[in-house]
């Protein structure tokens, strides 16, 4: 189960090119796809989960701060990456 962390929004449905056993990295943006957790390396389970039941990390990319998560500028961010 491999999934984007910066277009992947949590609770819905990823994209079916992440779950390709050969993709490693995610054909919007580039970023290497994860299938574990970045924080305890334990299998992501459910793509239904937003957090790591383990160790409570967000599955979804931190912002630069590394405090939470902004979604707005997140997807900004992300956005002017893609248009670059
Ligand atoms: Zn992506
Ligand atoms: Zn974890």
């Amino acid at each position: 189960m491999k999934f984007c962390p910066l277009c992947w929004t949590p609770g819905t449905t990823p994209d079916p090119m992440w779950t390709n056993p050969r993709a490693q990295f995610c054909c919007l943006c580039g970023t290497q796809l994860i299938s574990r957790c970045p924080n305890c390396s334990e299998p992501i389970s459910s793509m239904k989960f937003r957090f790591c039941p383990f160790c409570g990390w967000s599955y979804k990319a931190k912002n630069k701060a590394g405090q939470g998560f902004d979604w707005l500028s997140c997807t900004f961010l992300h956005l002017s990456r893609l248009n670059a």
